[in-house]
């Protein structure tokens, strides 16, 4: 997906611009407990073409030198990460010196800059729009990110910059993974173990984003190609001064991956970012395996597998159907369960059940528990059919979808795994009225 990063000094209205055009999360995550939430980016969508907007932070105190230091910061990360940079002025203050040097770095970086002036929802203040094209920057946007005017026309700009869209470069059966996770997990030296006991077939591809590199290999007979992101940190790029940034990269990774391979550190156990990264994963609706490396360091009796797989259930309630796996990148202990993982993940992600058999198992599932009556009025399911894959999704066909219980679409959720073995991927539940 193409990034869009806002810029401009402070007080312009970045934040209240972030928030509007910041998209509504799909419902069907909102209501998993224990997803962290993250301010760095959010997911939008315009005319059909999904994109991040990723926050470049506020910066709203200072004396002018270090707020000119701080935007330049920020001008810069939006140079490297952004497809498209959204430079917002304000109409109601006029132009200012910071501007119109933010303006110079930015028209220096060659990366398509779309100028929109805040605070215009006054039409006497329309006019003020014309004052910034001494910027350079072209034709000003007139908007109010408050009143939410214009937003349309300034998302009509920056589609139009957007890189064409990404064409598949693996054939549908080659299976596409990445391995996720904090900083110094071992994310590296795993998938250099990993590649080291598979063949490889080409040794290195740059991937399209030009954030991963991406490494082809086969077994037998299957293709895999493993999208690592770890590396690039290795190679001292400017930008990983800030490592939140890193985040994006991943989620970049994630999103052009099947499977997602969660690496916790055996040594240290569970933190809130392991959490933050697997919620991301998991809202793109992909298969996930949790792998505890750094195994060989852990004093171990027989129960500590158990008691630390205890806790990543307690940790990740919401994810319940993940494979846990122990392993060792450096004495290589268990790494080609891996790879056999991370295929059975995929399959289970890929896999499609016949309406008939889908209906069965729903029908089995209402008669055994039949849905709760609400004020005396009763649920009534029609019929179910699969509707996609990766992940696996049904649509359940009822009398009126507001019947439906949380609770009771759960059980519907658990029946379907428990016919067909989901193991290691989501699977959603659509509730329709049936027409
Ligand atoms: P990344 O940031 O997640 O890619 O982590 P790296 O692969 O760079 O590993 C971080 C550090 O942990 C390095 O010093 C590795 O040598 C070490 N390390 C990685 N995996 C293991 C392991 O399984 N056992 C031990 N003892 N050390 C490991």
């Amino acid at each position: 997906k193409p990034v869009v990063a806002i810029v401009g000094r402070p007080n312009v209205g970045k934040s209240t611009l972030f928030n509007r055009l910041a998209g509504e999360r799909i419902a069907i995550v909102e209501d998993k407990p224990g997803i962290t939430r993250d301010r760095i980016y959010s997911n939008s969508e315009w005319l059909n073409r999904s994109f991040h907007i990723i926050d470049t932070g506020g910066i709203e105190v200072g004396s002018d030198d270090e707020i000119l230091l701080r935007i330049r910061e920020q001008a810069e990360l939006a140079m490297q990460e952004a497809n498209v940079i959204i430079f917002l002025v304000d109409g109601e203050a006029g132009l200012t010196s910071t501007d119109q040097e933010v303006a110079e770095i930015l028209f220096k970086s060659r990366k398509p800059v779309v100028l929109a002036v805040n605070k215009l929802d006054n039409p006497e203040r329309l006019n003020n729009r014309f004052d910034f094209y001494e910027l350079g920057l072209g034709d000003p946007v007139a908007i109010s990110a408050g009143h939410g005017i214009g937003i349309g026309d300034l998302l009509e700009e920056v589609v139009k910059h957007f890189p064409p869209e990404e064409e598949e470069e693996y054939s549908p059966e080659t299976v596409k993974f990445a391995l996720i996770g904090r900083p110094n997990v071992g994310k590296s030296s795993l998938v250099n173990a990993i590649l080291g006991e598979e063949r490889v077939l080409v040794s290195e591809v740059a991937g399209t984003t030009r954030d991963a590199i991406d490494t082809p290999f086969q077994r037998e007979g299957q293709d895999f190609v493993i999208i690592d992101t770890a590396g690039m940190r290795k190679r001292g790029k400017v930008y990983e001064t800030t490592e939140k940034y890193s985040v994006l990269r991943a989620l970049r990774a994630i999103e052009r991956s099947d499977v997602a391979v969660l690496v916790i550190n055996g040594e240290e156990g569970i933190i809130e970012q392991d959490k933050r990264i697997a919620g991301y994963a998991l809202e793109e609706g992909k298969a996930m395996l949790i792998v505890v490396n750094k195994w060989d360091l852990v004093e171990k009796d027989d129960k500590t597998a158990h008691r630390f797989e205890q806790q990543i259930r307690k940790e990740f309630p919401f994810m319940a159907w993940a494979p846990v796996l122990f392993v060792s990148a450096q004495t290589k202990q268990r790494v080609p369960r891996i790879i056999e993982l991370v295929l059975k993940v995929a399959e289970n992600h890929a896999m499609r059940i016949s309406t008939s058999t889908v209906n069965s198992v729903i029908e089995d599932a209402v008669m055994m528990t039949p849905p709760p009556t609400d004020k005396g009025r009763k649920l009534r399911i029609n019929y179910a059919t699969q509707v996609a894959v990766k992940p696996p999704s049904f649509a359940i066909f009822v009398n009126d979808p507001e019947l439906m219980h949380f609770s009771y679409e759960r059980f519907l959720e658990n029946r379907i795994r428990d016919a067909f073995g989901f193991e290691g991927t989501p699977i959603r539940l659509f509730i329709r009225k049936k027409s």
